[in-house]
C-alpha cells in the first residue's frame, strides 16, 4: 500500500493550527490539520463554565473575522470563543480532520520528511507544526497527599461552585484562572483562602481604555523576552461581569483571606510563605509603572483622554496582609477542597525528533525547532509576549509559513543548464 504523502502536517485544531493553516493556504502549501478531538476543544471542555475570554472582543481575535453578536468592547464567553474558530475554520476552509490524534512522528530513514502515525493510519510530511498549545497538561504540585478527605482538583477540571463540597476552599495560584475562580467561589457565598505568589495586574482599564490597547500602543505585546527574574511570574487580569482590575485588597475587604504562596504540609496543616506582602507589591509596581506609562505616552502624543486619579489609589492593606497567616489547620479552618490553579506542563511524547532540550522543553528560535522541518506554534514567549494569545498566534504562524514557503522555493530549484562554453 502506498503511504499517503503531504507536505506539512498540522497537530492540533485549537487557534494555532488553524492560524497555521490559514498561512500555509495563502502560500499555496499543501497541508492537513489534525485535531484529536474537535475544533478549539479546550475552550468547549478544559475550562470553567462561566469564563469570557480576559481580552475585550474587538482585540481577542484574529485579524480576518470579527466576532458576531457581542459588542466589541464586550468579554466573549468561552462557547462564543470556540464557535468563533469553528467558524473561522470553515470561512478559510481549513482542511482540518478531526477525531485523529497523532501518535508518533519520526525521521524517515534517509529520505526528508518524516513518518506520521495517526490513530487512522500512516502517512508521509515534509514538515510537522506541533500546534498543541502552550497549556497542555494540568500541573498541580506534590504538596498535600492525595489520601487526605479533601476534594483537590486542577483549574482544567473545575467547572462551577456547585461541585465543591460544602465548606471552605484554598485556591491555589492567583493568576488569571485562580483569581477568577476564588472570587467566583466567594460570590457563591463560600469561605475561600486564596494563595498568592509573585504577579503583575495590569488595570483593567485606564483613562477609559481597556489594558489591552494600552499594551498594544506601548509596544508590549511585542515585547520579545521576560526581564530578568520575572520567568514564573503570572499576569492577573479578569473579562469576568463585564470586565474590571484585579484588586486583592478589595477582595480581602469582601471575606477573601489572602495568604502567601503555598509552600509545604505536614500533619494536616498546610504552610505559606512569608511573601504576601511582597508578591502584592510586587503587583502594585506593574499596575503604577503602566499607568505612569500610559501617562507619559498621552502627554508624549498630546490624546484627548480624560485623566483617571482615582486608578492611582491603592486601598489600605487588609488584616491579613498585616498579620499574614503562615499556617492552616485544613480541618480547623472547614477547609474541604483544593483548587489548584497552578498552570500546565507540555507532552510531546509523540514527537520523537531531536527538537528538545535535556529537560524535554522546545529547542527552537521563534518556533523553528532545532530539527529541520520540525516548527512549534503557540508557546508562551515564542517570539513575543503575545505568542501564546489569539491575536499573537496568527502573526507567529505567518512567520512559519513563511519560513515553510521559503525552505521549499529553494529545494523547487534547479541549477540551470549552463550555456555552452
Ligand atoms: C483558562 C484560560 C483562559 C484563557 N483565556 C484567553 C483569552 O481570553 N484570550 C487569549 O488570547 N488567550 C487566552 N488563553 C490562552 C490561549 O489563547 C489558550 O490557551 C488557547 O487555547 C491556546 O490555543 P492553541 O491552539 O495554541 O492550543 P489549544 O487550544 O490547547 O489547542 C491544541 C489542540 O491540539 C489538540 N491535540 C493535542 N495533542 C494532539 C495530538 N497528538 N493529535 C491531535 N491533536 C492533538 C488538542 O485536542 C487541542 O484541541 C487562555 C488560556 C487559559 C488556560
Amino acid at each position: 500500500m502506498p503511504v499517503e504523502k503531504v507536505d506539512t502536517i498540522v497537530v492540533g485544531g485549537g487557534q494555532a493550527g488553524i492560524a497555521m493553516s490559514e498561512h500555509l493556504s495563502k502560500a499555496g502549501i499543501p497541508h492537513i490539520v489534525f485535531e484529536r478531538s474537535r475544533i478549539a476543544e479546550r475552550w468547549r471542555s478544559e475550562r470553567w463554565d462561566s469564563l469570557v475570554a480576559n481580552g475585550p472582543a474587538w482585540h481577542d481575535r484574529f485579524p480576518g473575522m470579527e466576532f458576531s453578536g457581542i459588542h466589541p468592547d464586550a468579554f466573549a464567553p468561552k462557547d462564543k470563543v470556540a464557535q468563533y474558530f469553528e467558524d473561522y475554520a470553515k470561512k478559510i476552509a481549513a482542511p482540518i480532520h478531526c477525531g485523529v490524534e497523532v501518535k508518533k512522528v519520526e525521521r524517515l530513514n534517509g529520505a526528508p520528511g518524516f513518518r506520521v502515525e495517526t490513530s487512522q493510519g500512516l502517512l508521509e510530511a515534509n514538515n510537522v507544526v506541533a500546534a498543541t498549545g502552550p497549556f497542555q497538561n494540568p500541573a498541580i504540585p506534590r504538596i498535600v497527599p492525595d489520601d487526605l478527605n479533601i476534594l483537590q482538583i486542577h483549574s482544567a477540571a473545575y467547572r462551577n461552585p456547585g461541585q465543591l463540597p460544602e465548606g471552605a476552599v484554598l485556591v491555589v495560584g492567583a493568576g488569571s484562572s485562580g483569581v477568577q475562580i476564588a472570587e467566583e467561589l466567594m460570590r457563591a457565598g463560600k469561605k475561600v483562602y486564596l494563595s498568592v505568589g509573585p504577579h503583575e495586574r495590569p488595570p483593567r482599564a485606564y483613562r477609559g481604555i481597556d489594558f489591552c490597547w494600552w499594551l498594544g500602543v506601548l509596544g508590549k505585546w511585542e515585547a520579545a523576552t521576560r526581564g530578568p527574574g520575572m520567568e514564573h511570574v503570572t499576569i492577573a487580569v479578569s473579562g469576568a461581569r463585564g470586565g474590571h482590575t484585579v484588586n486583592f485588597r478589595h477582595l480581602a475587604s469582601q471575606g477573601m483571606t489572602l495568604v502567601g504562596l503555598t509552600e509545604s504540609f505536614a500533619d494536616g496543616t498546610i504552610f505559606f510563605k512569608g511573601d504576601l506582602a511582597e508578591n502584592l507589591a510586587m503587583g502594585d509596581g506593574s499596575y503604577l509603572a503602566l499607568l505612569d506609562e500610559a501617562d507619559a505616552y498621552v502627554a508624549r502624543n498630546g490624546l484627548d483622554l480624560p485623566a483617571d486619579p482615582d486608578a492611582r489609589k491603592i486601598l489600605p492593606d487588609p488584616k491579613c496582609v498585616t498579620h499574614p497567616i503562615r499556617q492552616l489547620n485544613l480541618a480547623e479552618a472547614g477547609v474541604t477542597a483544593i483548587v489548584w490553579a497552578t498552570g500546565f506542563t507540555s507532552d510531546y511524547s509523540w514527537l520523537k525528533v531531536d527538537a528538545f532540550d535535556d529537560q524535554g522543553r522546545p529547542r527552537h528560535h521563534r518556533g523553528v525547532s532545532s530539527e529541520p522541518g520540525v516548527y512549534f506554534l503557540g508557546l508562551s514567549w515564542q517570539s513575543r509576549r503575545g505568542s501564546a494569545f489569539i491575536w499573537g498566534v496568527w502573526h507567529d504562524a505567518k512567520l512559519i509559513a513563511d519560513r515553510i514557503d521559503t525552505h521549499r522555493k529553494y529545494l523547487e530549484y534547479r541549477m540551470p543548464a549552463r550555456a555552452a562554453e
